[in-house]
């Protein structure tokens, strides 16, 4: 793994730094690249802005690896509150939810049952949660606690999770998710993983990205393609063409604030697109991440800082 990436990922899990970002105002105005805003009303605003351009939107209020129950519970009322308003609204988006703020690392049994509260809130409002993935540690019990809220009658269809290619085993967990009719996001993946659990060369997952795309995009069931990455994008358009699948049988989604200009190509092409729009004052280790992933972002964000 690149030096700088794994840098910012160990700096992603510093809290007295996290803290002091989170706290400055500084801190905030050089988030607001990647995210939608510190309260619910701004990420509505962005949901439908993002509509008006045709994309779809997931909602994703910031916060992880939570460490006390009514943090859980709290955290679990402003998605409940988001459903509601995403209704009233009529907008053209769902919700996208870490178990780790629904208290996973607490208990599996609390994150389960906040995330099936979640899951038939949506069922309910004809919207859907996607569970995001997280470190290695955690992807088993997600795809279970997944796999098990879907089998409930009251969340069936309302419920997708995350797989990662730079994982050996995303392979078979496709396999798994596709013959249990689960709807699947697939994305690179964000966490710093060890050469026994991951590929450890971009090549390698960029070639497994490819493979995975074509098992989701072969199956019956509606898939997310996640990445900013035009090469994988071209791959995925040349198997769709080459298979006679129709664009509408699956989505790409790309984050707020990340490669606009081909989010809106994207459109301009009839293909379905849904922006991941994050929001809250929660927002440090996922700004880490991003600057992980592209840490020239560092020096884009400071030149329009002192531009600005
Ligand atoms: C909608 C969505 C949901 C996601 N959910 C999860 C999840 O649940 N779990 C998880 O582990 N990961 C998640 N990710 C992150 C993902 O795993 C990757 O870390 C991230 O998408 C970067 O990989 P890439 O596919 O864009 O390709 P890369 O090879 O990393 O990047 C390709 C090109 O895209 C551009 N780019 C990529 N990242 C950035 C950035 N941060 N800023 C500016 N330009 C950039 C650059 O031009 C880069 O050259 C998600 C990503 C998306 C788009």
């Amino acid at each position: 793994m690149p030096v700088l990436r794994s840098t910012f990922i160990a700096l992603s899990r510093n809290r007295p730094l996290r803290h002091f970002c989170e706290n400055s105002s500084v801190g905030v105005r050089l988030s607001s690249r990647f995210v939608a805003g510190m309260n619910l009303d701004d990420a509505l605003h962005v949901a439908e802005a993002v509509n008006q351009q045709g994309m779809a939107v997931t909602l994703d209020s910031l916060g992880e690896s939570i460490t006390s129950e009514p943090e859980a519970h709290r955290a679990a009322d402003i998605y409940h509150q988001l459903l509601d308003l995403v209704a009233a609204r009529k907008l053209n988006a769902n919700i996208s939810v870490k178990l780790t703020q629904m208290g996973l690392e607490l208990s599996t049994a609390l994150a389960e049952s906040i995330a099936g509260s979640l899951t038939q809130h949506a069922h309910a409002t004809g919207s859907f949660v996607r569970i995001d993935m997280e470190d290695s540690k955690l992807t088993q019990v997600t795809l279970d606690i997944v796999r098990r809220l879907h089998a409930q009658p009251e969340s069936r269809g309302a419920i997708g999770v995350v797989i990662q290619a730079y994982l050996y085993r995303s392979q078979a967990d496709i396999e798994q998710l596709i013959a249990d009719g689960i709807r699947v996001r697939l994305c690179k993946g964000a966490y710093k993983e060890p050469a026994e659990v991951a590929f450890p060369h971009k090549s390698d997952v960029d070639a497994n990205f490819i493979r995975l795309t074509s098992m989701l995009l072969d199956s019956p069931i509606y898939h997310a393609v996640a990445t900013h990455d035009e090469a994988m994008i071209a791959a995925v358009k040349d198997y769709a063409r080459n298979n006679a699948i129709e664009p509408g049988h699956f989505e790409f989604q790309m984050l707020y604030g990340i490669k606009r200009d081909l989010q809106r190509k994207l459109v301009q092409e009839g293909y379905n697109v849904r922006v991941y729009v994050p929001f809250g004052s929660d927002w440090y280790p996922y700004f880490m991440r991003r600057l992980a992933e592209r840490p020239a972002n560092v020096i884009f964000l400071a030149r329009n800082f002192f531009r600005s």
